[in-house]
């Protein structure tokens, strides 16, 4: 029997590597200018981690996640989001301890079972941040910033900031009550979800997709939670606001979106574009750190699905293959050109120069066939005949030029083509 790879995971081949490598390169080049740093935490994690740090009541925890008991009779799991262990990491290594603000950002691979389709995997990756120690409408407005740049950096169109504050432990209580109140004579009315959600966490009644949800909600008169916010929400979310029209950042308040858990506090947004799913995700988690011990400190962070980013970027006709070329193919002419089409691919390589040769003995008509196919810039010739002139004889396969070059220069010339 062949073996093939496991239901909703995937093998990146080169070629896709290299889409891979690029989008990582933006994602760090945007949170570096802003002066986040990495942070590598384990792919798997003690399971209570996650029962607490993303919620027992979600689907990801109830239903989703890749638990097992290892060797020890530990109950272990791979990760299904970054968020909790980065938090965990901070808490266990005291990095409130600094006494400033930790801006941390991530890249890596989660796990979830879930049904695989198009732009989902069991095996999916993400990059995201985290912002741990700061409470201010400032930061919210950064963090909202840097998750839309990072997807206009990839390339990425028709982008759409929903942004929407989901209170606090203060005013959520309230209108928690208020929910429960009107909306209790419908109970029965409700999809199944939904009577679980009352009980648990009617906010995320208006996550249902199901019509007749809505509608009862709406003839229930229900209030959005950021209709009804405490004075302090009502004056963070104002902020958070006001910035993000002075930083340019376009959004749209969408007051339907919302965060299942407690601990998620206030500013809430997502990314999407036209007929694709979320791609990027955010929230602020004031009550997150305290949950898995560590001293009471703000959060807010953000996610995004590095497979489904290239999905709607190659969907949207976008690539991130502009440097994919080969900026010089040495072709070998004759046996006596052999050791110099060696130093010369040296010198090359050593300047950063993308250089390669052929290795199978074609002839030199196809050597430039393969060069075209490798979307060289310059041929680099060298022969016997090349050897005796002391000139390469190099030919630019953007304009058909072809130029001979002392070989001392050569190195120079085209780097100085490329730049
Ligand atoms: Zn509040
Ligand atoms: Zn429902």
């Amino acid at each position: 029997m062949e073996m093939q790879r496991p239901r909703g995971t995937a093998d990146l081949l080169p070629g896709q590597v290299e889409d891979w490598q690029r989008l990582e390169a933006i994602v760090t080049k945007i949170l570096s200018a802003a002066n986040y740093q990495e942070i590598r935490t384990p792919i798997f994690e003690h399971t209570e981690l996650f029962e607490r740090g993303v919620g027992d009541t979600t689907d990801i925890v109830s239903k989703e996640m890749y638990t097992f008991e290892d060797r020890g009779q530990r109950s272990v799991t791979l990760r299904p989001e970054g968020t909790a262990g980065v938090v965990r990491a901070y808490v266990e290594n005291k990095l409130y301890g600094t006494g400033t603000v930790s801006k941390l950002f991530y890249y890596g691979p989660m796990f979830r079972y879930e049904k695989p389709q198009k732009g989902r995997f069991r095996q999916f990756h993400q990059y995201g941040a985290e912002v741990l120690g700061s409470e201010k409408p400032a930061i919210d407005a950064e963090v909202i910033s840097l998750s839309l740049r990072i997807l206009v950096g990839i390339g990425l169109k028709n982008l759409t900031v929903e942004l929407n504050s989901v209170g606090c432990s203060v005013c959520r209580p309230v209108h928690r009550a208020l929910m429960v109140e009107r909306l209790t004579p419908h109970k029965d009315e409700l999809c199944q979800d939904c009577q679980n959600r009352l009980e648990k966490n009617p906010l995320r009644l208006f996550d249902c997709k199901n019509d007749r949800c809505q509608a009862i909600l709406r003839d229930a008169d229900v209030p959005y939670i950021v209709d009804v916010l405490c004075d302090d929400c009502r004056t963070h979310f104002d902020a958070v606001q006001r910035y993000l029209k002075v930083m340019d950042v376009p959004f749209r308040l969408e007051k339907g979106l919302v965060r299942g858990l407690d601990y998620y506090t206030r500013t809430a947004w997502e990314i999407t574009s036209p007929g694709f799913t979320t791609i990027a995700a955010g929230g602020r988690y004031n009550g997150l750190v305290e949950e898995i011990g560590g001293p009471p400190t703000p959060g807010i962070g953000f996610a995004g699905g590095i497979e489904r980013a290239l999905w709607v970027l190659g969907e949207q006709g976008g690539t991130l293959r502009s440097s994919e070329r080969l900026d010089a193919f040495v072709a070998v002419a004759d046996e006596g050109g052999e050791g110099t089409a060696m130093v010369v691919l040296e010198t090359l390589r050593g300047r950063g120069i993308r250089a390669d040769r052929d290795y199978q003995g074609r002839s030199l008509k196809s050597q430039f066939k393969l060069a075209d196919r490798l979307q060289a810039r310059y041929v680099v010739v060298i022969g016997e005949s090349e050897l005796q002139s002391g000139k390469a004889t190099v030919k630019n396969l953007d304009d058909g030029e072809q130029r001979e070059i002392p070989f001392p220069q050569l190195a120079d010339e085209i780097e100085q083509g490329i730049r």
